[in-house]
């Protein structure tokens, strides 16, 4: 008997199955990529009471928040990708001195900034970090840099602002990042170390202005018209934080992750739990594995293991479909959504 004899009438059912496969595929794109566009944003989780809030505050935190929104989602309705509006969004939220990103960044122990990103395109997972870097204007940027124009995924420190600096990145003085505000909150966290205060460091909120010293952080979600959803986190880390401590903000998986086949997830809150329980990627896993929605999966994220081993934070979360989910655990967190049909919506506390 030949081989194709012997062998035809598998092949032509494993051809079929191949067939049928890719037309499964082909025929899931054609449903995500329908064209429309969504984007999701914070600027942070903590204890962010209505009571501590002035009016004027609340009104420039959501101009900030709507800013980044439609600028993000201008891009989006032009045909950008989802990894340009996520970068254009969080950049502009980096220059605002209202968050801690960028200008306005929370000040380490030895009274300077260092800065976090990273970056995730769920359409092949590529993706790109940065940790602990001083004068690199836009971290977020470098993330980027690195996702498409390196073989690497994460670079730290002087390394990173070496590369920077040979791509052509914009690099600024330490003081570009510094704010009066931030700087009040270093000396009063130093203060209550200096007096013994266990923990002044982690978790600690400020007694003068209510706010929680170490949130703040910012980050973007954004599914284009090709279906392609993108993640991306920018972030200063805590306040008076020593010894080149990184959060959870540059590393995938923990603060950041997008993947098409499930949903893209920004993370923001206290960075050591989210690390431990690699909490980005378990939105997107349990969505996948269990079958779970994204609103279940972040849910189960959030308010199940988060909580289980005691932290707090929250994520913003989407899928290829446009569904949104943000849930948090803290008193509040500055978000904010333009959706599918284009309404938009922000929100800063707990109801
Ligand atoms: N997750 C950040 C960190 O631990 C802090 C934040 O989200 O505000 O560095």
């Amino acid at each position: 008997m030949s081989f194709l004899a012997r062998h035809g009438y598998r092949m032509a059912v494993a051809l079929i199955a191949f067939g049928i496969l890719v037309m499964t595929n082909a025929s899931a794109q054609d449903q995500a990529a329908s064209g429309k566009v969504a984007i999701v944003v914070h600027g942070g989780a903590g204890t962010i009471l209505r009571e501590n809030m002035s009016a004027e505050r609340e009104e420039a935190y959501r101009t900030a928040l709507e800013h980044a929104l439609r600028t993000g989602h201008a891009i989006l309705t032009a045909g950008g990708s989802s990894v340009d509006a996520v970068v254009t969004a969080i950049q502009t939220m980096e220059e605002s001195p209202l968050f801690n990103a960028g200008v306005g960044a929370v000040f380490t122990n030895k009274g300077t900034v260092e800065l976090d990103a990273s970056i995730m395109d769920g359409h092949d997972l590529r993706a790109g970090a940065v940790a602990a870097v001083s004068t690199v204007k836009s971290p977020i940027e470098l993330a980027r840099v690195i996702m498409d124009q390196s073989v690497h995924v994460m670079m730290v420190g002087e390394g990173a602002e070496q590369y920077a600096q040979t791509h052509g990145l914009e690099l600024v003085d330490n003081s570009h990042f510094h704010t009066e505000r931030r700087l009040l909150q270093l000396k009063r966290a130093q203060e209550r170390e200096g007096a013994g205060e266990v923990g002044a460091v982690i978790g600690s909120e400020d007694p003068v202005e209510g706010l929680d010293e170490k949130f703040g952080t910012v980050g973007v979600v954004a599914l284009d018209m090709d279906g392609d959803l993108a993640a991306g986190t920018s972030t200063g880390g805590m306040t008076n934080k020593r010894f080149g401590r990184v959060g959870d903000s540059p590393i995938i998986g923990a603060g950041t992750y997008a993947d098409n086949e499930s949903c893209a997830v920004s993370a923001t809150g206290h960075g050591e739990y989210f690390i431990r329980g690699t909490l980005a990627h378990d939105v997107c896993a349990i969505m996948r594995y269990t079958g779970l929605t994204l609103v279940e999966s972040a849910n189960a994220v959030i308010h199940g293991r988060l909580t289980e081993m005691g932290g707090t934070g929250g994520v913003i979360s989407m899928d290829r479909d446009g569904n949104i989910a943000m849930p948090f655990n803290t008193a509040g967190m500055y978000r904010g959504f333009i959706d599918v049909n284009g309404a938009l919506s922000i929100s800063i506390y707990n109801d």
